[in-house]
């Protein structure tokens, strides 16, 4: 299928003036898409009758299929499956937050090539890149579900599945549209991307977006841990990795996000805290202790225990550093992002 993208607004003018849509119209029909959560039909009722049926028939709204949607009746959160039109299949996660805020977890690859051990995801291996308009599309269809609610995605988290830097251009599109007052115009506070740690695009992203949040998935501060969990850790040491957190932070005037799994026997032990501490120390971060999921296609992991997990995030605080500690899918995205590809 072809179209011009109801995210490109550069195509929608030229394709509107063509079709003899006034400038206002346009927008107004594009915000009712991108900003109300309106479906195509319900936006393109905003054009007059006459030149209504043209436009519907040389725009594209929509660039995935949303397949099946499984609410938790638990936390609040919602996973939504698509099938891009040449195959894949990826995964959104809805999170409702209590406080009424409400967050999307966003795919920005068909599979990983990162080959973590413990995710589901990786051990799918890459099938495709997504392209900005399918990375779009995932808020476009949260949206439209959610306007039902009374709800809009105020929060964009990448951290469904894929890595955000191996897909680089189109994740920068993706959030530049995102924040862009002609597209969904969200506040660049709101967005967070988590990467496995690439240090060259880590900075290059923060240069292009000073306000937009990083997220580092560490999971070890001990080269040899961190490479056992995560082959890709090889090519990024954790030397350069602390240097460019370092650089982003100073460039961001923000606190960039450290997650770490915590996974029992494997990096929750004496050695590897004293080697957290060391990392950290100096470092304007936020901590992030995460659960482990058991997921099914990465097995042979266990989560720390719970009190155990408390007597960490409680002596990491004592040390002076800002922890959080996550508890359950709900309240934990990365957590809920994590499982994606399991079934
Ligand atoms: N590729 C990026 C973003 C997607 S993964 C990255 O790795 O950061 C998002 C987060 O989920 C990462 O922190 C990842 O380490 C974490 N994750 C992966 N598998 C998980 C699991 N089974 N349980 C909990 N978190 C997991
Ligand atoms: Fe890819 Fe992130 Fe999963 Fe690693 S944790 S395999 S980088 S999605």
């Amino acid at each position: 299928m072809t179209g011009a993208s109801i995210y490109d607004p550069a195509a929608m003018a030229v394709l509107a003036r063509a079709c003899g849509v006034t400038p206002q119209a346009l927008r107004q029909m594009r915000n009712a898409f991108l900003k109300n959560g309106l479906a195509p039909e319900a936006a393109l009722a905003c054009l007059p009758e006459t030149v209504r049926p043209r436009l519907a028939e040389a725009a594209r709204f929509h660039f995935l299929a949303l397949g099946e949607r499984r609410d938790s009746d638990r936390d609040g959160a919602s996973k939504l499956l698509f099938m891009a039109a040449d195959g894949p299949r990826l995964e959104s996660v809805i999170l409702r937050i209590q406080s009424g805020r409400t967050s999307l977890c966003v795919s920005t690859q068909a599979g990983c090539a990162g080959g973590c051990r413990f995710c589901a995801t990786g051990a799918q291996g890459l099938a495709r890149d997504l392209t900005t308009d399918e990375i779009l599309d995932q808020v476009a269809w949260a949206n439209q579900l959610l306007h039902l609610e009374g709800r809009l995605v105020r929060n964009v988290v990448f951290m469904g599945m894929g890595e955000p830097f191996h897909n680089e251009a189109n994740v920068t599109a993706a959030v530049a549209r995102l924040i862009a007052p002609d597209g969904f115009h969200l506040s660049d506070r709101k967005l967070t991307v988590s990467t496995l740690g690439i240090p060259e695009a880590m900075l290059r992203f923060a240069q292009r977006f000073p306000r937009v949040r990083l997220a580092v998935s560490l999971h070890s501060a001990r080269q040899e841990v961190r490479e056992q969990l995560m082959p890709l850790a090889r090519r990024h040491p954790l030397a350069e990795l602390r240097a460019a957190t370092a650089e982003v932070a100073a460039l961001q005037g923000q606190p960039v996000m450290i997650e770490y799994l915590l996974l029992a026997g494997v990096n929750d032990g004496p050695a590897d805290v004293a080697a957290l501490q060391s990392f950290l120390a100096g470092l304007p971060v936020h901590l992030n202790l995460i659960p482990y999921n058991p997921a099914a296609a990465a097995p042979g992991f266990r989560p720390t225990p719970e009190p155990h997990r408390r007597a960490l995030a409680a002596a990491l605080r004592a040390a002076g550093f800002t922890v959080t500690l996550r508890h359950s899918l709900g309240d934990d995205i990365a957590a809920a992002c994590g499982q994606l590809a399991d079934r």
